[in-house]
């Protein structure tokens, strides 16, 4: 008899998976969206606040300039459609850390519309459609434990309100928990490029919402969604998603109906909860924000915006397959942040092989990286570093053992590989006699490649050098090689 979990899975076959994102990221602004607070993290609670952004009357918001220019950079690195004239509404509900009783967003006019981000799962490429990206201001912050009353009290953080946030909405167009993850993977790098947002999910700036539903395949209407809020990394939402898909689909399976609601995500337990349902849905009551003009980044605006654009991640991938001759999968991994390609460019102008570079990075410093559960920004090898190792290998200067060696030693002492390699260099033999006999006992041993040589194949010489800093175990001198080589092999 087929176990429960097998009945499950094999029902799952049967349906479709439906799921939009809703993502928040915050503006790396210096100052709040319709204020002059900053909005620096981590403040003690309270202190970045004035009249407007703790909602006292007779306040008036004045829009952050640098705010619009953020959201319309993104906008652009979202393949979306600038709207001449958007507008900003209310969005009015009551909660303790809304001191206005409203949100200032937008709503049936927002800035851009129509964008687009090009995924690839399984070799599969797919298009995921943006319907808008629009601004808004972020609400302030519950503090419901680690107060010595928190059993009785929750406190409210204002440092948080009125900080501008866009608000990025998919299409329903993902149809697995893998493709979502990778909409945001590929969403978060494309945002972190542009430098409009740290999208730093432990502070809160970038949160997603995952809305989710089945369908029976062939259905052409899509099922009832529900909704999973706040739910703080990527990984957990991919887990999230995984739950619903077998909720939703054993519920159907089992005469149920989904139920609209809004849903939360308890990571230790791995499971969902209704948080609340369609009836309890808030009636936000949008109209047109009485207190802003109608918000306009005409063409001139736009062009002068698009300038600050900086190479994407797509493209740079292909530029650096392109000029460095490494594969994709390299340029996948030497691009995932801007800082990272900006090293190895850096690195790779300075190489004589950046292939070399970027296989080094791959291996040699990845797998040190991951097995001292390491970010490549924490790294103790700079791309520089990587860079000269590179080239002492390729100059057959030290060899690939002795590469590995140095390696874990700047790994242990936390130091680069410059400083390293000065210390724990191998011992040059610039003695020339001694270089000379390595020299004549090679030449001896390898009669083909002489006549190639001095039939005209001057490449070969290369070959030499090779072999003898080989015989040298790499502590010959390689200028002391080259001089003396060339000489004998000259004859
Ligand atoms: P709501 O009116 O509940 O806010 P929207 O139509 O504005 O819903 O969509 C919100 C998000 O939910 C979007 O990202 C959208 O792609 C997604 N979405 C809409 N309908 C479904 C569905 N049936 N299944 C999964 N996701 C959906
Ligand atoms: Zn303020
Ligand atoms: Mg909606």
């Amino acid at each position: 008899m087929a176990t429960a979990s097998e009945t499950l899975s094999a029902a799952i076959q049967k349906y479709e998976v439906v799921i939009g994102l809703e993502v928040h990221v915050q503006l790396l602004t210096v100052t709040k969206a319709f204020c002059g607070c900053s909005t620096k993290f981590g403040a003690p609670p309270n202190t970045n606040v004035c009249p407007v952004c703790l909602g006292l009357p007779g306040a008036l918001p004045v829009l952050n300039k640098r705010a619009v220019e953020f959201a319309t950079l993104a906008a652009m690195a979202l393949n979306c459609q600038i709207r001449e004239t958007s507008i900003f509404a209310r969005k009015n509900y009551f909660y303790p850390d809304l001191p206005k009783g409203y949100q200032i967003s937008q709503y049936d006019k927002p800035i851009a519309e129509h964008g687009h981000i090009d995924i690839k799962v399984n070799s599969a490429s797919k298009r995921i459609g943006i319907t808008r990206l629009h601004m808004e201001e972020d609400a302030g912050k519950s503090l419901h434990d680690g107060f010595p009353d928190s059993d009785k009290y929750t406190y409210i953080d204002l440092n948080r309100s009125g900080v501008p946030l866009v608000e990025i909405v998919s299409e329903p167009d993902m149809r697995t928990s893998d493709e979502a993850h990778e909409y945001l993977t590929r969403l978060k790098e494309i945002i972190l490029y542009t430098g409009v947002s740290d999208c730093n999910m432990e502070e809160g700036s970038l949160r997603c919402d995952a809305n989710i539903s089945v369908r029976p395949r062939g259905q052409k209407e899509f099922g009832t969604k529900a909704e999973v809020k706040n739910v703080n990394s990527f990984r957990f939402i991919k887990q999230a998603l995984e739950y619903e898909i077998e909720r939703q689909v054993e519920l159907i399976e089992s005469g149920g109906r989904v139920a609209q609601e809004t849903r939360l995500y308890n990571s230790n337990e791995g499971k969902t909860y209704s948080m609340r349902s369609k009836e309890q849905a808030h009636d936000y009551r949008y109209f047109p924000e009485p207190d802003l003009l109608p918000l306009v980044v005409d063409a001139e605006w736009q062009a002068e915006i698009k300038k600050t654009m900086p190479e994407l991640p797509e493209a740079r991938r292909a530029r650096l397959v392109a000029d460095y001759g490494i594969t994709e999968q390299d340029a996948g991994v030497l691009t995932a942040t801007r800082s990272r390609a900006d090293q190895f460019e850096e690195a790779a102008k300075h190489s004589k092989n950046p292939k070399r570079v970027a296989n080094l990075v791959q291996g040699e410093l990845m797998g040190r990286l991951k097995a001292n559960g390491l970010d490549m920004e924490q790294s103790p090898i700079s791309m520089k570093g990587v860079a000269m190792s590179a080239d002492l290998v390729e100059s057959n200067a030290i060899s690939g053992k002795m590469l590995k060696d140095l390696y874990d030693l700047a790994f242990e002492r936390g130091e680069d590989f410059p400083a390293i390699y000065e210390k724990e260099k191998p011992q040059q033999i610039t003695d020339t006699s001694a270089i000379e006999k390595i020299i004549d006992d090679v030449i001896a041993a390898n009669p083909n490649q002489l006549a190639q040589y001095r039939g005209g194949k001057k490449t070969v010489a290369a070959f030499f050098v090779g072999q003898v800093m080989k015989a040298s175990k790499g502590q010959a001198s390689p200028a002391v090689v080259n001089e003396l080589l060339t000489k004998k092999l000259d004859g």
